[in-house]
């Protein structure tokens, strides 16, 4: 709530507001007013003026409005007095009768508006004149409560009842002009289960423990530097519940011993939980989230302004009834800051209200099933304290890197507006501060609790001591409301740049799709620019692969380069600080250049487990998994993605040829000339597939010649190549002397660009790896009947002592990455090179070979066969890529949402729906657009960041409009298929025609 002008007075949360200024409505956060009837027409149903004039400014800015009454013909008196056109929509009293609506001081009348506008309560204001109506406004859980008191008087009543403006005439009231509403911003109704809010709001009612650590995580909220999972305050970890917060980069190792095996396992660090917050009425029990008594439930996370909004009702044994409304954020405008504020109503009772707000570091890493042997204890207690009224801090410090982390809080209460009158106490057990407040509290008058958590740990900078910055941070933040303004315009920034509009017949899950694109910016927003960490599989949003870096990283860069290409460059850094892990790996392994981990942590050391426990056979089995070397190619691929983006020269010659350079050294040295067929062969890695770690009855692991390491190396090669020639026309010297590349160097690399070995089957499908065609087909049908789920083939199979190693069956896209990574002309361009001639037909059998021979067992899948999918078959590609959109959402990834999203995988249908739609390459130093719309996509824009332009892309079936916001970087080019190409300059627009769909 903005507000501006002179004479200030302290009203809410001890905010300086201005007693004599307008009040602005947020329009950033709020998306409808609903109006009691009594605001806008007198008892002799005169038209108030005020009134007349805000809601006529809200239809001039498309902000819908409705009004509410109770009065039968209420309806007919606005028809009267002229206002029948005025509101979107009109609830009175008989609509209430007939729906079976309760009374005044009920929010049901409100929230049934609400429902009609299509507009969440929480982003709703509403504009009362009465304390039953300030009561329904705050009971029903809406964004803000309004009263106008226009005979003036009321103010203290009207504020005890939970108003948080009161003003004596509606003129006051302004619309915050700063807030341009976009269209897309806008809500109504979609046709998603559930979903009534055009794809913005995740919305989940009833309490249910089997579903409930899904929502947690979907439902995690974070910056980049920090993220904490969406759970309750009340909980703490149980069977369904499992608060978690992780700080980017924050690694701990730990050594357990299990069935009789060493293990040393990195994980990223659960850290103290700072939501607690239990309460009970009048001394009875506290309240569980999911105990007796709790009913009308439902939790929302509003992707527009990353905050999880909760209400529910309790009625405990004696029959006291409370409604508790909560909202939780993690800052994404102060990356060091979280807050939640709870809103607590006596609904039948007056009494005592005790509320414990603590900091829990007792926690420790118990989420993920599978780990449960395994030791998950990675804080020590470091120190602890109150400070001043309200405060707490904790300090702790992981066991083995000894990182330390400093949490702070800070929780006032509120009443009427204004601090209440509380008891406090504190209990000061070791890991666990609290303090309980006591507070009188009486009936229907709403009492607010404003937590505020600071969070840093001894790997940030700018510090003298964690705990301290906490403590700081917290004592300086503002008020909650302040920090949701910020909230809600830090992510308005982002989403501007981020969001990719689809207008789609029928309708697409857009939820899914906006969802993606807010967990994707949970883990990388710009607040990664001053974070040593990567992106982990599963984010920062669970436990599942002990928050590792995967090659999934690779989807993530395609996205982000050209939306927050500063997070891109962040991220590959990353890489580039672990260049020395990665170079001296390689020179164990025996090679030169380096050679990244596929499961990378802190220092870049391979983490992958070496063995894997197969409870089906009650074995350990070797894991092979390392021997993905292509997790380098991913990095590499990611580096020149980032450079083609935005020709940042300067990255490139300080960090990226040095990746490239490094990672090209280690290919051309694994490449080894067969004497035989004078072609370079790759033996003894993996492809992305990993149900093939070795050949059929094979005793070494490893493959010889999967097709998709060979061809990516000659990728990479030419690529490292490239960068030599445009470093050396730029700094020559300093390339040679980092790096030591020299002619023979060269001429290797060039040799293997011409004479690398692709394996191909008779009729030019590309084979998997050398002897796959060989392989009898599995009898997919038939296990997919025994089993429900066939994600571990493999470990089914070693149980039945067989192996996927025997079979033509994959659990993921393999050779089909291919075509993901490269168009079509490049691929085809690059065995050419190579001397072998690739015509359309075996394009189009390679697809088809490998489409029946999969289980998608990995997330990553379905998005790779959609795109490849995209212009032979685009019926079966809208479905990849719809069935990829509920991968999390409809957690269809055999149960694994609860531990984590798949960050790849929500990035790779942002992909899909951009590059792979409108058909984006970034290469030769241009901006590349072939768009083929899926037939339901009636129009797509997004905003792409290129080379210092922003363009916005609007595409429909028919043609293509191009439009660059007015800057001075240097001209682009940009060459849509079938069209000369353009130089786009900033402030130009342009729309080519394109051909019809086949
Ligand atoms: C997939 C890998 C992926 C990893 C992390 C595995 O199941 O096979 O390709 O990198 O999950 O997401």
């Amino acid at each position: 709530m903005t507000n501006a002008g002179s004479a200030a007075t302290i009203t809410d949360a001890g905010r300086v507001v201005a007693a004599a200024g307008r009040w602005r409505l947020p329009l950033d956060w709020v998306d409808a007013v609903v109006f009691d009837l009594g605001t806008v027409l007198s008892n002799r149903d005169c038209a108030y003026p005020d009134a007349v004039k805000l809601v006529s400014s809200l239809q001039e800015a498309e902000v819908p409005a409705a009004v509410v009454t109770y009065r039968r013909d209420g309806g007919e008196q606005l028809a009267a007095a002229g206002l029948s056109g005025l509101f979107g929509v009109v609830v009175e009293g008989s609509d209430a009768e007939q729906q079976g609506l309760a009374g005044p001081s009920g929010p049901a009348v409100l929230l049934h508006a609400a429902r009609l506008l299509h507009v969440h309560p929480a982003r709703v204001a509403v504009v009362q004149d009465t304390v039953s109506g300030v009561q329904a406004g705050c009971r029903g859980g809406f964004g803000l409560v309004v009263a106008v008191d226009r005979a003036g008087g009321r103010e203290a009543e009207l504020r005890a009842y939970g108003a948080q403006w009161v003003l004596t005439t509606l003129d006051k009231v302004a619309l915050d002009e700063e807030v341009t509403r976009a269209r897309w911003w806008q809500t109504g109704p979609t046709a998603e289960a559930g979903a009534e809010y055009a794809g913005w709001i995740l919305d989940y009612t009833g309490v249910d423990p089997q579903v409930e650590r899904v929502r947690e995580t979907l439902c995690t909220v974070g910056n980049g530097y920090l993220a904490s999972r969406g759970a309750a305050p009340e909980a703490s970890a149980s069977g369904s519940h499992y608060p978690g917060t992780y700080a980017a980069g924050a690694f701990n190792r730990l050594i357990s011993r299990v069935h009789d095996h060493p293990h040393e396992d990195e994980s990223l660090v659960n850290l103290p939980n700072w939501l607690v917050l239990r309460w009970r009425a009048d001394r009875g029990g506290w309240v569980v989230p999911d105990g007796p008594g709790i009913s009308e439930f439902r939790q929302s996370l509003d992707l527009r302004a990353g905050v999880v909004h909760r209400r529910y009702r309790h009625v405990d044994g004696t029959g006291r009834a409370t409604i508790v409304v909560s909202r939780m954020l993690v800052s994404m405008a102060a990356p060091h800051l979280a807050a939640l504020e709870t809103t607590f109503i006596a609904e039948n009772w007056s009494g005592i209200l005790q509320v414990r707000s603590g900091i829990d570091g007792r926690v420790a890493n118990r989420q993920v099933a599978q780990y449960a042997p395994l030791a998950g204890r990675h804080l020590r207690f470091a120190g602890q304290g109150r400070d001043g009224p309200g405060g707490l801090w904790l300090r702790t410090r992981t066991s083995q890197s000894r990182v330390e982390v400093g949490v702070a809080t800070r929780t006032q209460v509120f009443a009427a507006g204004a601090p209440a009158a509380v008891h406090r106490r504190a209990t000061m057990a070791a890991l666990r501060p609290e303090e309980t407040y006591t507070i009188s509290v009486r009936e229907g008058q709403p009492v607010r609790v404003q937590k505020v958590a600071g969070y840093y740990t001894s790997r940030d900078r700018a510090i003298t001591e964690p705990a301290a910055a906490a403590r700081q941070a917290v004592a300086q933040a503002g008020p909650f409301e302040d920090l949701l303004t910020a909230q809600v315009r830090a992510w308005r920034r982002l989403w501007e740049r981020s969001h990719v509009e689809l207008h789609t017949e029928p309708p697409a899950p857009l939820l899914a799709l906006n969802l993606h694109t807010f967990h994707l910016l949970v883990c990388t927003s710009p607040n990664v620019v001053d974070v040593d960490a990567g992106v982990g599989a599963r984010g920062l949003h669970g436990e599942d692969y002990r928050g590792h870096i995967f090659w999934d990283e690779l989807f993530v860069h395609r996205v982000l380069a050209l939306h927050v290409p500063e997070a891109s460059r962040a991220l590959l850094l990353y890489r580039w600080r672990r260049l020395d892990a990665a170079r001296n790996a390689a020179a164990a392994a025996g090679h030169r250049g380096a050679m990244f981990p596929w499961e990378s942590g802190s220092d870049g050391r391979e983490e992958t487990p070496e063995e894997i426990y197969n409870p089906r056979a009650d074995t350990w089995m070797p894991d092979h998994a390392a021997r993905q070397r292509h997790v380098g190619l991913a990095i590499a691929y990611s580096v020149w993605q980032y450079y083609q983006a935005t020709a940042d020269m300067d990255f490139l010659r300080t960090y990226g040829a040095e990746l490239i350079v490094e990672i090209a050294r280690f290919f051309a040295d694994l490449a080894q000339r067969n004497p035989a067929t004078g072609r370079y062969e790759i033996t003894g890695v993996m492809g992305p597939d990993e149900f093939h770690t070795a050949h059929a009855g094979a005793h070494a692991p490893g493959l010889a010649n999967n097709a998709y390491t060979n061809v990516m190396t000659v990728w990479l090669l030419r690529r490292a190549l490239e960068v030599v020639d445009l470093l050396s026309c730029h700094d020559g010297d300093s390339l040679a002397a980092m790096s030591g590349v020299d002619e023979q160097e060269l001429a290797r690399w060039r040799d293997i660009t011409t004479g690398m070995y692709v394996p191909f089957q008779d009729d030019g499908i590309i084979s998997q790896f050398d002897g796959y065609d060989k392989l009898p087909q599995f009898d997919l049908a038939g296990y997919a009947a025994r089993y429900s789920d066939l994600s571990r083939l493999d470990l089914i199979l070693a149980a039945e002592g067989d192996s996927p190693n025997n079979y033509q069956v994959g659990k993921q896209a393999d050779v089909l990455m291919l075509l993901y990574l490269l168009s079509a002309e490049e691929l085809r361009d690059l065995l050419a090179g190579l001397g072998y001639q690739w015509p359309a037909p075996a394009l189009l059998r390679t697809v088809q070979f490998y489409i029946n021979r999969v289980v998608h067992a990995s997330s990553l899948s379905r998005v790779v066969y959609a795109w490849v999918q995209a212009r032979t078959d685009r019926a079966t590609s809208w479905q990849c890529f719809t069935e990829a959109l509920s991968a999390d959402i409809g957690d269809t990834q055999h149960g694994s949402t609860r531990e984590g999203v798949h960050i790849g995988a929500m990035a790779g249908t942002l992909d899909l729906a951009e590059r792979c739609y409108l058909g984006v390459e970034t290469r030769q130093d241009a901006l590349l657009l072939n768009p083929r719309l899926p037939q339901p996509i009636s129009k797509l824009h997004t905003l792409l960041t290129y080379r210092g332009h922003q363009i916005h892309i609007t595409a429909t079936q028919r043609d293509m409009t191009l439009k660059a916001s007015p800057c001075n970087a240097a001209p682009v080019t940009v060459h849509p298929a079938g069209q000369p190409p353009l130089q786009i300059k900033g402030g130009q627009e342009c729309t080519v025609p394109l051909k019809p769909a086949p």
